[in-house]
Order: C-alpha cells, then structure tokens, then sequence
C-alpha cells in the first residue's frame, strides 16, 4: 500500500505516521526528516536546503524529489509524509510511483498553530512529542533513548506563520489535484489522538 499523508504542518502527519506504520507494515517516508539528517551530516543537499528550511521556506523541487525517488526504489509500503508539497512534485511523484490513497489531514487554524509551537522532537530518534497533548515522561527528555528534547528552529512563531502561508499557496492546491483522480479522504484532526488514529485506520483502503 502506497500512501500519502497530507495537510498543514503540524497537523500530525507524522505523529499518526508512526502509530499505525507497524499495523500495515508500511515504512514512514518523511522528507523533513531526511533533510534535517542531511543538515545534521552537513551533506552537500543539507546544506543547500538548510537555509530554506530555516526560513519556513520550501526546498527546490528538483532536491526533494530526487531524494524521494532514490528512497521509494524497490518500495511498495509506505506513507509518504510532508511529500509531495506542490503541485510539480505531484506530478514528478507519478512518473516513479503508483499512490494507492491519499489521506487528507483537516484541523481548525488555531489547533495547528497550538500543535506547531508546542512540538518537541527527539532530534536522534526523531520521535515526535508535544508539551501538553503527548508529553515525555521526563519533562525535556526522550522517552526512548533519553535524549534532550528539542523545539526545531522553523516551529519557533517567526517560522509558523511563513509556513502556514506556503502550505495555503503551494501545498493546498494538491487536495483538488488527488481529489480529481478519487483517492482522497478527509481525516478531522480537532479531536484527541487515539481519536484520529482510529479514524485514520477506519478510512484506510476505503475506496470512495
Ligand atoms: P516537515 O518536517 O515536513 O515540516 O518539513 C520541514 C521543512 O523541510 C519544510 O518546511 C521544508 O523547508 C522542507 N521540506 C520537507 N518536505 C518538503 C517537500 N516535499 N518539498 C519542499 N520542502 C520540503
């Protein structure tokens, strides 16, 4: 099964990701994590991403997408999550992979807003938490390997607005662009998240 995760950052793409990949034996495909390991190694496409990334600000198409490509050789399980995020990617996306569904992520400005700027990540294991709505057990540490949490630089507020208005001009536009070939569902996330992730199970393989 091929999946594609969409929706605003911070919605919790990658959060619901990581609950339901084992059940479907899916790997989850995050491209802002791959180019923040990329930034961390100091690689040639980390730095050449990292100042976009820092601005809120989208990576080239041409990067992500040779980045993507080279990850899905051989793979028919997955989620991508955070990819595409235009409308070229979309396109580029089809000539190298067949997306089963596309599940649509939907919550009101103000949820979003509150999940971006209370996320924490894990920046070894990228696990993901939030301040209030998924702690760690130890305030500021991971609960899996006991590293120190941080707030990544783009979840800080300058950042948070700038990407909420990439996403309505670059992003948003692929809901009508999958819904027009039938295989988008919407999934409300103003909900608790044992919530969204049933609802995210309940609407997977569901053929509209
Ligand atoms: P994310 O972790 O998905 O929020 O991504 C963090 C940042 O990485 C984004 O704000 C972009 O700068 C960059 N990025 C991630 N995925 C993509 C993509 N598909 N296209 C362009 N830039 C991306």
């Amino acid at each position: 099964m091929r999946l594609i995760f969409l929706g605003p950052p911070g919605i919790g793409k990658g959060t619901v990701a990581d609950r339901i990949k084992d059940k479907y034996n899916l790997t989850k495909i995050s491209t802002g994590d791959l180019l923040r390991e990329n930034v961390v190694n100091k690689t040639k496409l980390g730095i050449d991403a990292q100042e976009y990334m820092n601005q809120g600000k989208l990576v080239p198409d041409e990067l992500v997408i040779k980045i993507v490509e080279e990850k899905l050789k051989g793979m028919n399980n997955y989620i991508l999550d955070g990819f595409p995020r235009t409308i070229v990617q979309a396109q580029e996306l089809k000539k190298f992979a067949k997306i089963d569904q596309v599940i649509n992520f939907t919550a009101k400005d103000e949820t979003i807003i509150d999940r971006l700027s209370g996320r924490r990540i894990c920046p070894k294991c990228n696990t993901i938490y939030h301040i209030r709505n998924i702690p760690p057990k130890k305030p500021g540490i991971c609960d899996k390997d006991g590293t120190k949490l941080i707030q990544r630089e783009d979840d800080k507020p300058e950042s948070i607005k700038k990407r909420l208005k990439v996403y309505q001009n670059q992003t948003k536009p692929l809901v009508a662009f999958y819904n027009k070939k039938n295989i988008l569902v919407n999934v409300d996330t103003d909900k608790p998240l044992p919530e969204i992730v049933d609802n995210t199970i309940n609407v997977i393989g569901l053929k509209r």
